[in-house]
């Protein structure tokens, strides 16, 4: 059964967090554990729990992800410097919210991966 998490509630409103995008299929938000400058969640209004539940009907969805991220990346000012975009997928991908969403970050130089590890996060 696919079961609601944080994200869910932050879509609708019912939990506070800093939106700074929304339209009938995304939402963005900025990470309340933010790794740089700028670290934004941007996530489908549907409930796709994981990357391994992505579905055709889902395309257009998945498509705005990309869309919003370079309108953000814009507004930020971090397009030309560059940034990273990231979705982690299960427990080794080192995935914590069981609602897929894209990660936006950037405004400081990223190296050549986040050095992350799962015992970074306990
Ligand atoms: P994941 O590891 O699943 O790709 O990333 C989950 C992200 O969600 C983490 O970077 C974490 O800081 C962020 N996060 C978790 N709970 C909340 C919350 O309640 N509000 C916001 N704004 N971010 C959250």
């Amino acid at each position: 059964m696919v079961q609601e998490t944080i994200f869910s509630k932050i879509i609708r409103r019912e939990v506070p967090s800093d939106i700074v995008y929304q339209d009938e299929l995304v939402t963005a938000f900025r990470d309340i554990n933010p790794q740089a400058p700028t670290h934004i969640l941007i996530v489908p209004n549907k409930l796709i729990p994981t990357a391994n539940d992505v579905a055709a009907e889902d395309e257009a969805a998945l498509g705005r992800l990309f869309t919003v991220a370079a309108k953000l990346a814009a507004q930020e000012g971090i397009a030309a410097d560059g940034f990273r975009l990231l979705v982690n997928c299960n427990r080794y991908g080192g995935q914590e919210i069981y609602h897929l969403h894209m990660h936006l970050i950037g405004g400081r130089p990223l190296g050549p991966m986040l050095l992350k590890t799962m015992d970074d996060r306990r």
